[in-house]
């Protein structure tokens, strides 16, 4: 099955992916349903993810009372069948984030849920682009089949229009809403029929031999079975066949048909990610390009959560393995300090016993607790200097300044900022000259959110306010160059959390006269972190 026989087989059986989709899709529900099939959690109904829910899910994870730190499920690791499955949590909200698309240079694939009544929304469509940028490759499921959906075709096309991608069924579904029964895989010519008195209930599964198996007849009536042998054959005509190669370099998608809540389609959608892959992928560094099967450990930080418990201040980095076997107390390099780090706590986040990770494989995701050593993009080998590359950091898209409302608190308020902007929750720049800050995000909402949690974490009220400024651009050039702009501009320039230079304004004008005006210096709307 692998096409890639040097990976040894702990790794070949990991399978690290994400979830995408427009809120309300059914991504929680989906996952609920992955854990119980996982063996995971014993009912679904557990893992809730929205507002008070959230805080269920990390009860779930029971991290605050073992080790006095919250995750709230970022990762999630899973068995089922020969499979090892890691789901690295997208972030809920609907504002597009930088998170999110960190999350996403985590993994090696994406299912892209649909809601089968909506087709492909606003969200959806974000997303999907963000993993286009990476040819992630993306499975499809198109969710709420036990409702009123629209037709399969037209769901298939519009994917296929919209998207600009390849959409091969993988299964048919037969009837829709109330009259939904199940669905015809079309990969094992298998008729997999939903229960719907049982909602935990795994799809009954029966074997055919091809469409005019008169075993079908006995579980579809006649009407629905005539439609069933048309449409599915329309189907082999005129849409593309599966194939793994176009799924693997993202240009074909498989889709299944099923309802989340009814747990029906989802152990076939596991099946699927098991049996397609794909295996954990091969990494670039500035330096070269890092396979899974090399001996040697490394990884990298693509998200960092601060605790919400205001008494601790510890924070889990979430790193990707990228190669290698890693086990428990092993002396890693951290690459940016050039210091070695044991990993003496990291933490699986095996769902079912979370528990302290004794090993991990490349593609592993496992949580190393530190007090801020660690940040987003941080690389960890065993003595090389590897910069793993695409972790970008945007250029925010709406900046405020802030300032504690009392003013004895500005040293405190320094201190919070710098750790959501470590956390990549915020961009924090420190202007050259005066006082305050300046917040830049990405969506309007997470400034409520910050202030919100700056209260409630680090006690100190704030007040946002408009800024003179409205763009951020990181300076990049030669020293003399960077130099002659700072002393020309000091009004403009600040600093982010990692010290560099960054050129405030609200003007594109400004841009482009810094651009023309400074040989040597770029300004640019991205940065890699390191
Ligand atoms: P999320 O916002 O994408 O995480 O969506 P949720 O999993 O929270 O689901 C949104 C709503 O759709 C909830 O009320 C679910 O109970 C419901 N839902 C999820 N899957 C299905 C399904 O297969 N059929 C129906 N009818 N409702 C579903």
């Amino acid at each position: 099955m692998s096409n890639r026989p040097a990976l040894p087989p702990e790794i070949a059986r990991r399978r690290t992916f994400a979830i995408i989709s427009h809120p309300d899709a059914g991504k929680t529900t989906l996952t609920e349903k992955f854990l119980l099939f996982g063996g995971a959690i014993q009912m679904a109904g557990q893992v809730r993810a929205k507002g008070e829910a959230r805080r269920t899910r990390s009860d779930f994870m029971k991290l605050e009372q073992d080790r006095g730190i919250s995750v709230s499920a970022s990762a999630m690791s899973f068995e089922y069948r020969d499979f090892r499955y890691n789901l690295v949590d997208t972030p809920g909200h609907s504002d597009f984030s930088e998170d999110t698309y960190r999350t996403l240079t985590a993994v090696d694939a994406a299912i892209m849920v649909i809601d089968g009544a909506k087709g492909v929304e606003s969200q959806t469509r974000k997303l999907f682009e963000v993993c286009r940028l990476r040819d992630l490759p993306i499975l499809t499921f198109c969710n709420k089949m036990d409702r009123e959906s629209r037709d399969t075709f037209e769901i298939i096309d519009e994917i296929q229009e919209n998207l600009a991608i390849d959409v091969a069924p993988a299964s048919w579904p037969i009837g829709m809403g109330r009259e939904f029964l199940g669905c015809y895989d079309m990969l094992h010519d298998r008729l997999e029929l939903m229960d719907r008195a049982d909602r935990n209930k795994v799809a009954e599964s029966i074997k055919i031999s091809g469409l005019d198996d008169p075993k079908l007849a006995e579980h579809v009536p006649a009407d629905m079975l005539e439609k069933l042998r048309e449409e599915v054959e329309m189907a082999r005509e005129l849409l593309p066949a599966f194939d793994r190669q176009s799924f693997l370099e993202g240009h074909l998608t498989p889709i299944w048909f099923g309802s989340a809540i009814n747990s029906f389609g989802v152990k076939e959608l596991m099946d699927g990610i098991g049996e397609f892959g794909p295996e954990p992928e091969v990494f670039k560094t500035a330096e070269r390009d890092v396979a899974p099967e090399e001996k040697k450990v490394s990884g990298f930080v693509f998200k960092v959560q601060a605790n919400m418990d205001p008494k601790h201040r510890d924070r889990v980095a979430f790193v990707r393995l990228v190669s290698g076997h890693f086990t428990r107390g092993q002396k890693l390099f951290h690459v940016r300090s050039k210091k070695p780090m044991a990993v003496s706590n990291p933490v699986l986040f095996l769902a079912a016993d979370r528990e302290l990770a004794e090993e991990a494989w490349g593609g592993d995701i496992i949580g190393i607790p530190n007090h801020g050593q660690l940040r987003i993009g941080d690389a960890l080998t065993e003595g090389e200097s590897l910069r793993f590359t695409g972790i970008p950091s945007f250029a925010p898209e709406l900046l405020q300044s802030v300032r504690a409302t009392d003013p004895m608190k500005g040293k405190h308020l320094e201190k919070a900022l710098m750790q959501f902007a470590e956390e990549g929750a915020a961009k924090v720049f420190k202007p050259a000259i005066g006082s305050g800050f300046i917040v830049g995000v990405v969506g309007a909402l997470q400034f409520d959110v910050l202030a919100s949690r700056i209260e409630l974490e680090y006690g100190i009220p704030v007040r946002f306010e408009t800024s003179q400024f409205t763009s951020a651009r990181w300076v990049q050039g030669d020293k003399a160059a960077v130099e002659k702009l700072l002393n020309a501009n000091k009004q403009h320039i600040s600093y982010d959390h990692d010290g560099d230079v960054v050129f405030l304004t609200r003007l594109q004008w400004d841009i482009d006269r810094v651009e023309r005006d400074y040989e040597g210096v770029t300004l640019s709307a991205t940065k890699e972190m390191m």
